[in-house]
């Protein structure tokens, strides 16, 4: 099939390379300019394990193109794609100025008699289907045309396999024809289709993400309780996950949920419920427990260092999550920066996403020196801090990190080592919701 997707990020690239990949025509459409320009240089803006080679390949294919403009897009497809941002608004209501661009947009080169299929896989609040279907109509009365909801629920980190695998499909749509267009589009992923009217595709969204992130907040609630008592919050979600009810995924203690979703999802799903009268005060304290998680961190690391100011700090881990470059809404980045506003002498390691923190400003170089190296980032640290759990960290010879800090204390934010090996390598090691350990 034709396809067109508008919004070249981290949903719209990668799902246009997946579909690529089963054997659809895909145009990959972005009003960047410098990104497109990447793209057809064959150099990927972002970091995604296995796109690049994907991409690659579909484009050499000839199924994969990119361009600046909607018209080439929407001509050449049967199947419009929205992936464009959603971002949250200060008072935590979404600022759906993006949707409504593209919906206009989408309306100019629309043609009479020339079916087409709008998708939004935009995360958008319930009922944005109707005002992108009003939208188009308002500004094409003779557009043919229907609006389906197909949110999408791809992880960064592992994109890739996500979307060429995922669990469930769900398609939101008002007619049959759309939906059948659509069940064709995705026949070839295999994977159970769910379809339903579009507010409820729509809701499934911001009400699957919400969970997720109750889920993250119920087990960082424990985990202080674990602290208060003496317990291991690592074994009580252990027991806890191996009930099939429940299960073990999404319930690692740590220093909260950072991101370009579950924070805004959660303030979304919070403005929506809001705005439609049935106020959801449960999200209002998963969020608060979120925020809480970094300030009991940092409280940690105050209490052993007692004076943070001038004191040598080592952070690995700028991303929001390992196996991506994304940096937006990272805790890390926020426990970096309130280091150094404490005065500590700050120096940070990523794999891949020390570039974009500094380049998109999140982080001062001036103030917080980028090594090449987790190594590098512990010379004569008083202290090694673990912000994102990237597997690189778990193969890194601790013994020689402990040999070249000088004092050897680690404030481990996600529970990536083990307690009693660190106290056998003579660390003092603190993490969230298990005991501290020292030599
Ligand atoms: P992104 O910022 O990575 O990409 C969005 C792209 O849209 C950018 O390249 C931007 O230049 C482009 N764009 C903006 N306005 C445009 C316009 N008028 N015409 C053409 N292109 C335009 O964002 P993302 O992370 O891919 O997220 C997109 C949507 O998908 C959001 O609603 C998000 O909540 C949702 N979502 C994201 C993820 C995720 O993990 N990133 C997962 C599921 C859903």
């Amino acid at each position: 099939m034709e396809l067109c997707i508008i919004g070249s990020g981290y949903v719209g690239l990668v799902s246009g390379a997946c579909f690529a990949e089963v054997g659809h025509h895909v145009v990959c459409v972005d009003n960047d300019k410098r990104k497109v320009e990447m793209l057809q240089a064959g150099k990927i803006p972002i970091y995604e394990p296995g796109l690049e080679d994907l991409v690659h390949r579909n484009v050499a294919a000839k199924r994969l193109r990119f361009t600046n403009s909607i018209e080439d897009g929407v001509d050449h497809s049967q199947v419009i794609f929205i992936a464009v941002p959603t971002p949250p608004q200060v008072d935590g209501s979404v600022d759906l100025t993006y949707i409504e661009q593209v919906a206009r947009e989408i309306a100019g080169v629309l043609k009479k008699d020339a079916y087409r299929v709008v998708v939004d896989k935009s995360t958008v609040p319930v009922k944005t289907g109707e005002k992108v279907e009003a939208t188009i109509k308002r500004y094409n009365r003779d557009a043919d045309f229907d609006v389906v909801s197909n949110p999408e629920f791809l992880r960064e980190g592992c994109a890739v396999p996500d979307l060429m695998n995922p669990d469930r499909i769900v398609i939101g749509s008002a007619s049959n024809k759309a939906t059948d267009l659509m069940k064709r589009l995705y026949e070839p992923f295999k994977a159970p289709i769910l379809v339903t009217d579009i507010n409820s595709a729509e809701l499934i969204k911001h009400a699957a993400n919400s969970f997720l992130s109750l889920k993250i907040s119920y087990i960082n609630a424990v985990a202080s309780i674990c602290e208060a008592s003496g317990a291991d919050v690592e074994m009580v979600a252990d027991g806890i996950g191996m009930d099939k009810r429940i299960g073990r995924n999404f319930l690692n203690s740590g220093i909260g949920y950072g991101g370009s979703c579950f924070p805004k999802d959660v303030k979304a799903f919070i403005s929506i419920a809001r705005q439609l009268g049935t106020p959801f005060a449960l999200l209002e304290e998963v969020e608060r427990i979120n925020a809480h998680q970094l300030n009991r961190f940092i409280d940690k690391i105050r209490d052993a260092l007692w004076v943070l100011k001038d004191k040598k700090v080592a952070v690995w881990g700028m991303t929001f999550k390992p196996d991506t470059d994304d940096v937006r809404n990272s805790v890390a980045i926020d426990l970096i920066n309130r280091l150094v506003s404490d005065g500590a002498h700050v120096t940070a390691y990523d794999p891949k996403g020390a570039e974009k923190a500094v380049d998109w400003k999140l982080v001062d170089p001036a103030k917080v020196r980028i090594t090449k190296s987790p190594l590098e980032a512990v010379e004569g640290a008083e202290a090694l801090i673990l912000a994102t759990e990237w597997k690189e960290f778990v193969n890194v010879d601790l013994a020689q990190v402990k040999a070249k800090m000088h004092t050897p204390l680690v404030f481990d934010g996600r529970n990536l080592f083990n307690p009693e090996t660190m106290r056998e390598l003579g660390f003092t090691y603190f993490s969230m919701g298990r005991p501290t350990v020292k030599p």
